[in-house]
């Protein structure tokens, strides 16, 4: 889980080349989203819904890359605070959902939060893969890489609820690793808003960006 794992792909002289693979992680991630949103309606599990939030961030950090990189930071805040808001209001709906799971029980439907988890695993994965390629500096290398193994983590821990799920029979497993993986998730939109917003008020009281 992290802030964006687009945050850092630089499209200040974007290649046609560069331009396909960041459509190609934008289009994973946003399938991707719609998968788990489904999957975790589908079988009750809260874990699925909860890794389904990075999907939408990163999806957005994509599409913030290819749309709006060009455009004056005004714009970029702007998009930036569109991304936490959503992330942050998805994070909100599941801790609500867990609460009422944990009310209203229920076990999750283990077979499909492990296929699932694994297929998420996989599509970061790929995605990595193909950004790595176009990796720009050690930095970027660095990002793409701790952004991924988040990812990926988030997705064992869905796998690793799963199993609990099937050992138990219990959705516990399913709402203690839905539970981290809001908590990351909500974490992950504060800190875009404050960046977003320390953006806005800094282009508020400067005179109009010459860059
Ligand atoms: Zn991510």
């Amino acid at each position: 889980m992290s802030a964006g794992c687009g945050h850092h792909v630089d499209t200040s002289n974007v290649t046609k080349s560069l331009k396909r693979v960041l459509w190609a992680v934008l289009v994973i991630n946003a399938s991707m989203f719609v998968v788990e949103i489904s999957a975790g309606v589908y079988a009750g599990s809260v874990s699925l819904l909860a890794d389904a939030v990075d999907f939408l961030g990163d999806s957005a950090s994509y599409a913030i890359s290819l749309f709006v990189l060009s455009k004056s930071l005004r714009w970029r805040s702007g998009a930036a605070l569109l991304k936490g808001l959503s992330m942050g209001a998805f994070g909100l709906w599941i801790l609500g959902t867990v609460i009422y799971n944990a009310i209203n029980t229920g076990t999750p439907v283990a077979s499909v939060m492990g296929s699932v988890g694994l297929m998420a695993m996989l599509a970061n994965l790929v995605a990595a893969f193909l950004l790595y390629q176009y990796r720009d500096g050690d930095a970027n290398m660095r990002s793409v890489w701790l952004c991924t193994r988040n990812d990926v983590l988030g997705n064992i821990a869905v796998v690793i609820a799963a199993s609990g799920v099937f050992a138990t029979g219990s959705q516990w497993p399913d709402l203690a690793v839905a539970l981290i993986l809001a908590s990351l998730a909500l974490h992950a939109s504060v800190q875009v808003l404050k960046q977003a917003l320390g953006e806005l008020k800094s282009t508020n009281t400067e005179s109009p960006q010459t860059s």
